[in-house]
């Protein structure tokens, strides 16, 4: 993604807010999710849930806490890194990740109206490596993206927090963040990559449960 975001008021106190520490207890706290989750069927490229911005999520409450549990329970099915809720059909912004940095280090976490955080020009280096979505199952693509990347949002309570992340998780922060603005890595490629990318999907058969487009 070197093309900027939408950008869109901060949630209040979300520009003071600390750095969320996501990297402690991942193993416990991702296993704890989706035990408590079902996996659902992946949403893919042309369902309109897909292509459209979501809701902002106003209620922080135990319906978003299952939904936050099927998340996980539908990313680990589906064995990806990260994962919007309209990727399961639900309209709201909120991302969840597991998803190694730069250096190996494991992340976990959940993102509720994520907003990009504008970086400095000499922090925006760009890492062009492959990139792939479960909503665009079995096909991949390079895409030159930030190889950092900051976001703000709420946590599952409403709380301001910040995310930042290096290497594949600043690639997965963005990748998400885009989903709930509707737009796919696929829409950041060129006509003919795009091209290529839906003959990959086409001529691929997904590894986990998805839904019939409508
Ligand atoms: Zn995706």
């Amino acid at each position: 993604m070197s093309q900027q975001q939408d950008t869109r008021p901060e949630p209040a106190g979300a520009e003071d807010a600390e750095f969320v520490v996501d990297t402690e207890d991942c193993e416990a706290r991702e296993q704890a999710h989706r035990e408590r989750g079902t996996a659902r069927p992946i949403t893919v490229v042309g369902n309109p849930v897909l292509h459209r911005e979501c809701r902002d999520v106003t209620e922080f409450g135990e319906e978003l806490a299952a939904l936050v549990d099927d998340m996980f329970a539908s990313q680990r099915a589906a064995e990806g890194v990260g994962l919007a809720a309209n990727q399961i059909g639900v309209d709201l912004k909120v991302f969840v990740y597991d998803c190694p940095d730069d250096d190996g280090v494991r992340h976990v976490g959940v993102v509720c109206n994520p907003v990009p955080v504008e970086l400095p020009a000499e922090r925006r280096r760009l890492d062009d490596s492959g990139e792939g979505c479960l909503s665009v199952p079995g096909a991949y693509s390079e895409l030159a993206r930030p190889d950092y990347a900051e976001v703000t949002g709420q946590d599952v309570h409403g709380a301001p927090i910040r995310v930042r992340g290096t290497g594949y998780f600043a690639r997965c922060l963005q990748h998400e963040t885009d989903h709930l603005y509707g737009r796919l890595y696929i829409d950041r490629l060129s006509k003919r990559e795009r091209k290529d990318v839906l003959k990959q999907m086409a001529e691929s058969t997904p590894r986990y449960e998805t839904v019939p487009n409508p």
